[in-house]
């Protein structure tokens, strides 16, 4: 590990990364390593937990696809000199400011959209002009398999390299001096991540998770929110760190929202006997989630299938916050209901959890719609809508508190691997001589009017 980083800072240090055609040049391999082999990106999503083809492409290639074209068009203006102005005592001067890419760079991926995850901040990363070294989630062996063996046997490992590896190998890693960390995954692991990170005073995006609500309030418009609510929590069987955890259903709508739910999952299909639903990625997590449905409050599904490794889509009804499946970020296809009529109690539930990673309303109610955005915390959501502001990339993604700190997609992935290094250039002209001794009352006053105090 030490000698796959000190081969890259050394490199980094060629400069050769940090020139705009060379990331232009290299955005553009990867863009087409990943367009001539989506048939192994394919296969191997689908051995690790029979991701379909579309699924994969709308979730995951097209995100990348966006992203890549996004900072090749882009690259030149965010890359940029910024000019800004110079206030009155530094006249005469110019001030400006330089992005500059951090360095050597480490990508830590979660295995949920295994290829998103992992390959939208190298991105940014190879945007900003970074070298870095890229560690997929072992729990995705075929998805960490292949990027290992498209990248590693594409690119100079001294600019892009892909180890893979569980927690020994991510620890012997962490243990190395990076000049970025970008990690997603769970808080946990993330708290690992960032006391590593502080051994060397290490700038960290954590992109962590949490449990997400979605409102329902009384005047939305109940059949679009049902049709999109369905789609957000069930897709890749609930293993969306943005899916809705839960879901605060106005108590006189309840059983309307409840009968509708049913009827909009079997439209959708998403069964056990559908060849494409995602199954859950392992046992462990399987046994997990089947430890998380109370067997009396199943309002819909509760099917588990061990040898399938899929949990049909569930509904629970009448949950309170003592709930085992409130417990816990439920990663999988539980749906908890929980019916509120109070929305100030149902606030304040919330704010009495860490700040999660995204907050759902669903209403046509303004003053709800503003009250809920202005009293809960979270890092980003939508309004009438679940999970699609992750499409958005001029939306930064990131959480907060609990959830994560910093962001990325667009330019704020970019930002999130670049230094912006001030500088202020000084015309050798004239010098004004207020600063210097002899010290005076005049002197004072002229300073202080130049600083508009
Ligand atoms: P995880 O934290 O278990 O693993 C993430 C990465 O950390 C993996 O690459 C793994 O190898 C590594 N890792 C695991 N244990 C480690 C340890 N002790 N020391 C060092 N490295 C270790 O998370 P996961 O199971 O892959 O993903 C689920 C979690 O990730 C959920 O909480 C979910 O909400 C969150 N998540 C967040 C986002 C986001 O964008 N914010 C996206 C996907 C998943």
């Amino acid at each position: 590990m030490n000698k796959i980083v000190s081969t890259q800072r050394a490199y980094f240090n060629t400069h050769e990364t940090k020139e705009i055609k060379f990331r232009l040049k290299q955005l553009t391999k990867l863009d087409s390593f990943l367009k001539s082999n989506e048939k192994l990106l394919y296969e191997a999503i689908y051995k690790d937990f029979k991701k379909s083809e579309f699924d994969t492409f709308v979730s995951e290639l097209a995100l990348l696809y966006h992203d890549i074209k996004d900072a090749k068009r882009n690259l030149k203006k965010w890359a940029r000199v910024k000019r800004v102005g110079t206030n009155m005592l530094n006249f005469p001067a110019k001030s400006y400011i330089i992005p500059e890419p951090l360095g050597v760079c480490l990508v830590i991926g979660a295995w949920n959209y295994p290829y998103q995850l992992t390959l939208a901040p190298v991105i940014a990363a190879i945007a900003a002009g970074n070298t870095v070294i890229i560690k997929p989630s072992e729990m995705a062996a075929h998805t960490s398999a292949v990027m290992a063996k498209l990248i590693n046997e594409n690119f100079n490992p001294n600019y892009l390299k892909v180890v893979e590896g569980g927690i020994p190998e991510t620890t012997e890693l962490l243990n190395q001096k990076f000049d970025k960390i970008f990690f997603t995954g769970s808080p946990q692991v993330g708290k690992t991540v960032y006391q590593a990170a502080a051994k060397h005073l290490t700038p960290v995006t954590l992109e962590l998770g949490g449990k997400s609500p979605a409102f329902i309030t009384e005047d939305c418009n109940l059949k679009m929110t049902v049709k999109r609510l369905v789609w957000a929590k069930f897709l890749n069987a609930g293993q969306t760190c943005i899916a809705p955890d839960y879901v605060f259903v106005y108590k006189n709508i309840e059983n309307e929202f409840l009968n509708l739910l049913k009827s909009e999952i079997e439209k959708e299909q998403f069964s056990i006997e559908n060849e494409n639903y995602t199954q859950i990625i392992n046992d462990r997590n399987l046994n997990r989630l089947s430890n998380l449905i109370s067997k009396e409050k199943i309002c819909y599904g509760g099917i588990i299938s061990t040898s399938e490794r899929t949990i049909e889509p569930t509904v629970l009804q009448n949950i309170t916050f003592d709930d085992k499946v409130m417990q816990e970020e439920i990663f999988g296809p539980i749906l908890p209901v929980i019916s509120y009529e109070n929305l100030e109690d149902a606030i304040q539930q919330v704010n009495e959890h860490p700040k999660p990673l995204a907050c759902y309303v669903f209403t046509n109610n303004m003053t709800e719609k503003n009250k809920i955005l202005k009293e809960i915390s979270f890092g980003g959501g939508a309004i009438n809508d679940g999970v699609m502001h992750i499409v958005n990339s001029k939306l930064p993604f990131g959480g907060v508190g609990n959830s994560g700190m910093g962001s990325y997609h667009g330019e704020a992935g970019f930002r999130a691997f670049t230094h912006y290094k001030s500088i202020l250039e000084k015309s050798n002209l004239i010098e004004l001589s207020l600063k210097y001794y002899p010290h005076s009352k005049g002197k004072l006053n002229w300073i202080k009017r130049f600083m508009g105090l």
